[in-house]
């Protein structure tokens, strides 16, 4: 499939079927046991970008880009944290979401603005460029590419989380494959830790903290990549 077929696909998904699932999961209202399992496992990875950034003690006014900010579950409370936070999606019904989410907190609208954009044309220069669980819809060859336009967006840090290719998730792929139910996703890509390390470096990044987050069926790598001084 070339890459604006790609992209196609994955854009109708969430503007459709994948927007209903997806907006549940991202949600406080009922759903089942494995929705339920991958979203405390999301939220675990929000929380720790939290406390990172946090942890700097730096955030209130830094800029930041949320590439892939699905109904904005890290754009808002990074923005009531006190950062600039410009989030885009590819999905237009997932950035209303997310609007609309974010419209009755009057405290943190200033500090917001969404789009709906693929992050591949987004354009101009943040503090730190975060895109959290977007790379499991794109397989290997469009990563590169990918990965090298969030790093060109970033003046100071790329953060971003992927489904680690390892053996025992390959496994759980496969049994996950034989049961499709009727919320099935669209196609899930696992990427190689080292392939992604790689690119950063090629890109002039390095990694400067990193952890697993893992439920029964949600895997996410989350890495912080630093611009290189010299
Ligand atoms: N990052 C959000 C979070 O962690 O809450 C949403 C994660 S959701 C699994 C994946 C999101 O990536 C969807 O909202 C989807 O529309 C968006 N997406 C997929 N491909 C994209 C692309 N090329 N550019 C921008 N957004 C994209």
């Amino acid at each position: 499939m070339s890459v604006a077929d790609e992209k196609t696909v994955v854009r109708d998904y969430f503007n459709s079927t994948g927007f209903d699932r997806w907006r549940r999961i991202y949600g406080d209202g009922q759903v089942n046991k494995v929705q339920l399992d991958i979203r405390q496992g999301h939220q675990q990875t929000v929380d720790q970008v939290l406390e990172w950034l946090k942890a700097d003690g730096n955030l209130p006014g830094l800029s930041i880009c949320d590439a892939g900010c699905g109904v904005g579950s890290l754009s808002i409370p990074l923005a009531e944290a006190g950062a600039i936070v410009y989030g885009s999606d590819i999905s237009e019904k997932m950035v209303a979401e997310a609007y609309y989410r974010a419209k009755d907190r009057l405290n943190v609208i200033q500090k917001l603005s969404f789009t709906a954009q693929d992050l591949e044309t987004l354009q101009g220069r943040y503090h730190t460029v975060i895109c959290l669980d977007v790379l499991i819809h794109y397989p290997q060859n469009q990563i590169p590419e990918m990965i090298s336009h969030l790093c060109a967006l970033a003046e100071s840090r790329v953060i971003l989380s992927f489904a680690p290719k390892t053996l025992a998730l390959t496994i759980l792929k496969k049994v996950g494959e034989l049961f499709p139910g009727p919320s099935k996703t669209t196609r899930a890509y696992q990427h190689k830790e080292a392939n992604i390390v790689k690119i950063f470096s090629d890109n002039g990044f390095s990694i400067q903290r990193q952890t697993m987050i893992g439920t029964s069926f949600y895997y996410s790598r989350l890495i912080e990549a630093i611009r290189n001084t010299d």
